[in-house]
């Protein structure tokens, strides 16, 4: 499953997100202040994670 980089409109924050080929971005919402339809950012976040906060995200690395 893919993960996408996203970065909040309303605060900057940036996280990544499993989502699925169907899910609508729109639903994505910002682990830090909660707004949703965050920009999708295109980066090469498979396998690392480059900055910020891993959030609830879990890697069986
Ligand atoms: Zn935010």
């Amino acid at each position: 499953m893919p993960i996408y980089a996203y970065r909040c409109r309303e605060c900057g924050e940036q996280f990544e997100s499993f989502r699925a080929m169907n899910d609508d971005d729109a639903e994505v919402a910002c682990p830090k202040c909660g707004r949703k339809n965050p920009q999708r950012v295109f980066s090469p976040v498979y396998g690392s994670v480059s900055r910020g906060q891993p959030g609830n995200l879990r890697f069986p690395t």
